[in-house]
């Protein structure tokens, strides 16, 4: 895949009205329905201001949670919850959309650049139609929750064009989107001029320098809780890294796939012969495939368990794996010093229980003292490295966590396949 798009940079907005995709998808009480953490609408600032200052018209967009923009899908899925169908009005669905409207994020987005946000009352009604029309440079809109049209998720391309018509050029910013082929984040680019904004570029410069020609030695730390989520990464990371260290729950499969005995241990059975073929391939490609010699278990899963070391080959039956021992710690962390490139993926344990957090924090605290450039992937992992308090020693934390997955994976991404070639 071709990581050298197109930026803002390199087109001339001025005067030019810009549909800009953005990541508002933004956590929300769910009782009051304030936002609890801004941190994608700050995110999205740079890109937005940038093409405010040049003298551009913002037409802002993004979904929001997972409305359900079909009446009998809605009442369907809500019978299939429980519901009881005779309460399933019209009312009540169109309150369920309500609740995800896009009006709290314009509020906060006017507060963080200090002028006004016009809000849409739909995605390319006429309220959208006629605000978007009018807007003068300088100013900027916001379009409703994308989800709320039929052919968002489907990649309409009637959508993807009538949200065209609005604007001249198309700026993606939203990279946690970017995996998914939606109107909004890949179709409408098929109409129009379509370049990465800020974020976006960071990402594609960053894990897109990495994958493609890493500083060397690339160690990548692969860990969280299944193998199977993680396949896709482990087998691609293979064909690019000197180093892949395994930690986390998926640990316990290799350990047992290599004949140890496990415990209790998360295992999946069925991946087993995959670890073996895992660590033949390491072995033909010449690349060095560690796993962990020691484990933190527990007799249950839970914060008060009292942590017990043992060896990762001989878990006693009544115990589970937890977190990587202290001489795994210190080898993995050597390992971490030597490299050009670190990409991480995945905790090396379940640090949520601060018993069991120990390995997490170390490797992340490698991480921040090593000169290498550290790149994290995964909504775990980037949360853990922030609760760790070690977000800003890190040269790069994704914003997305499917999108930096399916990165890490070698897919190629349809929000950034879409975007003009540099
Ligand atoms: P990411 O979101 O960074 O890709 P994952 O979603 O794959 O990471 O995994 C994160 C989860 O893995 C955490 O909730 C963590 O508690 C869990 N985990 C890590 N080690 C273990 C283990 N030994 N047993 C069970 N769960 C684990
Ligand atoms: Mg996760």
């Amino acid at each position: 895949m071709n990581y050298n798009k197109k930026t803002v940079k390199d087109i001339d907005v001025k005067g030019k009205k810009v549909l800009l995709r953005c990541d508002f998808n933004v956590p929300q009480d769910k009782a009051t329905g304030a936002i609890t953490d801004d941190k994608r609408i700050r995110a999205a600032l740079p890109t937005i201001q940038y093409l405010l200052e040049q003298g551009a018209a913002v037409i802002a967009c993004s979904h929001l949670g997972k409305p359900e923009p079909n009446f009998e899908k809605w009442v369907k899925k809500q019978t299939e919850k429980g519901k009881d169908p005779a309460s399933l009005t019209e009312e009540k669905w169109k309150a369920s959309l309500e609740k995800l409207s896009l009006a709290p994020v314009a509020k906060r987005l006017s507060e963080l650049l200090g002028q006004e946000v016009i809000m849409a009352a739909d995605v390319v009604g006429s309220d959208a139609k006629a605000k978007a029309a009018a807007l003068q440079p300088g100013q900027i809109l916001l379009l409703e929750n994308t989800r709320f049209e039929k052919g968002e998720t489907k990649n309409d391309p009637e959508l993807a064009k009538a949200m065209a018509d609005l604007a001249d050029l198309y700026v993606s910013d939203a990279f946690g989107a970017v995996h998914r082929a939606h109107a909004s984040t890949a179709g409408v680019a098929a109409y129009l001029p379509a370049v990465s904004g800020f974020l976006i570029q960071k990402e594609l410069e960053i894990m897109g320098g990495a994958l493609a020609s890493p500083k060397r030695p690339l160690v990548a730390i692969l860990g969280g809780s299944k193998v199977s989520s993680k396949i896709g990464v482990i087998n691609n990371l293979l064909d690019i890294a000197d180093t892949i260290i395994i930690g986390g729950g998926m640990a316990y499969t290799f350990a047992k796939a290599q004949g140890g005995s496990v415990g209790k241990s998360l295992l999946e059975a069925d991946w087993l012969d995959y670890c073996n073929d895992m660590i033949a391939k390491a072995k033909e490609k010449g690349v060095k495939l560690l796993l962990p010699v020691d484990t933190m278990a527990a007799g249950e899963f839970s914060a008060d368990a009292e942590p017990v070391l043992c060896d990762t080959m001989a878990i006693p039956d009544d115990m589970m794996g937890m977190d990587i021992g202290p001489k795994t710690i210190q080898e993995y962390t050597q390992a971490v010093k030597g490299a050009g490139t670190v990409i991480w993926n995945g905790p090396m344990g379940v640090f949520e229980f601060p018993a069991f957090a120990e390995g997490t924090r170390a490797v992340a605290k490698a991480l921040a003292e090593t000169d290498a450039i550290t790149i994290i992937g995964g909504g775990d992992s980037a949360a853990a490295v922030a609760q760790l308090g070690y977000a800003d020693k890190m040269t790069h934390i994704s914003t997305g966590g499917g999108a930096s997955l399916e990165f890490l994976e070698g897919k190629e991404l349809p929000g950034v396949a879409c975007l003009l070639d540099a």
